[in-house]
């Protein structure tokens, strides 16, 4: 019965999703039919291409994210260490980190095991990560990765910010697909690093505070058994 429960559970999600991708498509290209129609009509500005241009980016940006969520689930788990993991993806969100004034802090416990993971996926979850807590500081400030033991087998990273923070009530919503407070923002992030830290048999923790700043803690077991993980799924 439990995974009779957690089937339409799934079921009942993807028809969410469904629907909300629907929508959330449907609306820039609303738009961008308008702005053809007035192309048409001769009465076009630049204005008008950059708001076509944008909406068509918007589109290619959602499906981008679900196209994460899409691929095939047969993943190649590896040993992989941490610390180069981590400093790929504070260089690859560096641009974006500079144009908002934030400053990312890396502190990695010495001599931390191999993690056994699927390295592009877990980089996926921690820009992330970082891509939201930069956008939580609209006016910059520190944000700190850390990584350390928390127990014999597992690993925590944690990602600190000092943004806007989460309200409460939302913080047990949070991984539900098309939540989502920015204007240019998809609600999709959070679903995506909820699904693939499920899959390396993590879990993700949420603290915040509105007006404080956010914590959200990776916790990793080291090992687990990738092939029944597999089959039970
Ligand atoms: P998006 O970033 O596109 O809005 P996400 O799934 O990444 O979608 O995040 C969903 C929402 O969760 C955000 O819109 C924001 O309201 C909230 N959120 C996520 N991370 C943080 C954070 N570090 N600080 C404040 N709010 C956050
Ligand atoms: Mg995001």
């Amino acid at each position: 019965t439990d995974s009779l429960l957690l089937k339409s559970e799934k079921l009942a999600l993807v028809g969410q999703m469904a629907a909300g991708i629907a929508h959330e498509i449907r609306n820039p290209l609303t738009s961008i039919k308008g702005f053809i129609q007035l192309f048409r009509s001769n009465t076009y500005q630049k204005e008008y291409y950059d708001i076509v241009l944008s909406e068509l980016e918007r589109i290619n940006h959602i499906l981008g994210e679900f196209l994460v969520l899409a691929k095939p689930s047969i993943t190649v788990f590896e040993e992989n260490e941490l610390e180069p993991l981590i400093k790929d993806v504070v260089t690859l969100v560096n641009t974006q980190s500079i144009m908002n004034s934030a400053q990312i802090i890396v502190e990695i416990s010495p001599e931390l095991p191999t993690i056994l993971c699927e390295k592009n996926q877990l980089k996926q979850v921690l820009i992330n990560l970082l891509k939201n807590a930069i956008e939580a500081m609209p006016n910059g400030g520190l944000i700190k990765i850390n990584a350390q033991m928390k127990s014999p087998n597992q690993i925590s990273i944690f990602v600190n910010d000092h943004g806007v923070g989460i309200p409460k009530e939302r913080i047990p919503t949070l991984g539900e697909p098309f939540y989502t407070t920015k204007e240019k923002g998809t609600g999709l992030g959070l679903m995506t690093c909820f699904k693939i830290i499920e899959s390396h048999h993590g879990e993700l923790i949420i603290e915040s505070e509105e007006g404080i700043g956010t914590t959200i803690e990776i916790l990793l077991p080291i090992s687990f058994q990738p092939f029944f993980s597999t089959l039970s799924s």
